[in-house]
């Protein structure tokens, strides 16, 4: 089979699958944004991809990001960017040039970063919180004990559009239980947005909530090792 056609028969069973998770919750599928995770993955893969009509990607590394995109999207203007890895205070600059959406904002020094961005753009973009709902002491995210302050911080004193609540569950265990906790600290805290769930889980993902999966490898193959 020819890459685009692989390509675009993956992107065809993942929207199927979501349009059926969507279903079994009760939700119209229009509720929830596939986002076609590109990061690592050859330029003929990403060409396929955009070839097969997707528009919504995300990529985890600004570098990278813009090596990928900084010339397709100036191809395919309708093509919308989200950044779901760690950002580094000294790429906001960048990163605020190439991305439409920022699921990782993770600690205050970036809140404050980004707030002064968006004022010197006229851009703000819509922000999602991180939060470690593993409490894992090697991953990035608010505890969730500490989500209310923070979130109420990012809108008050800095006016970050945050829009929602990102997690990645701790690798290993069922995620189930952390999809339903951070839908219940977006739920207190009136967020009504949720990126969660990935390749391997975001069927579960969506059942419990989820407005934005974010899906690599069960659409564009294995990634090349880095
Ligand atoms: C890589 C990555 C994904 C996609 O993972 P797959 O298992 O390939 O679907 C999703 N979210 C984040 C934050 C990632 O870094």
């Amino acid at each position: 089979m020819q890459l685009v056609d692989q390509v675009s028969a993956n992107l065809e069973a993942i929207r199927e699958r979501v349009a059926a998770s969507a279903d079994r919750a009760g939700r119209p599928a229009s509720d929830v944004r596939l986002i076609a995770v590109s990061k690592a993955q050859p330029e003929d893969r990403i060409d396929a991809a955009l070839e097969a009509g997707c528009r919504c990607f995300g990529e985890n590394r600004v570098q990278e990001a813009q090596q990928h995109w900084s010339e397709r999207r100036a191809r395919y203007g309708d093509t919308e960017l989200h950044l779901i890895g760690p950002l580094q205070t000294n790429k906001v600059k960048i990163a605020l040039q190439l991305f439409d959406v920022i699921h990782t904002v993770d600690r205050a020094k970036l809140a404050k970063v980004l707030a002064d961005g968006f004022a010197s753009t006229g851009r703000p973009l819509p922000c999602y919180v991180e939060i470690n709902v593993g409490q894992e002491p090697q991953k990035a995210g608010v505890l969730p004990d500490e989500t209310d302050a923070f979130v109420r911080e990012c809108r008050e004193a800095l006016e970050l559009p945050v829009v929602g609540l990102m997690c990645i569950p701790p690798f290993g265990s069922p995620p189930a239980p952390f999809f339903g906790l951070l839908r219940q600290i977006a739920e207190r805290n009136g967020l009504s947005r949720l990126s969660m769930g990935m390749s391997a889980d975001f069927e579960t993902a969506i059942e419990l909530g989820a407005t934005d999966v974010r899906v690599g490898t069960a659409i564009f193959g294995e990634r090349t090792p880095r």
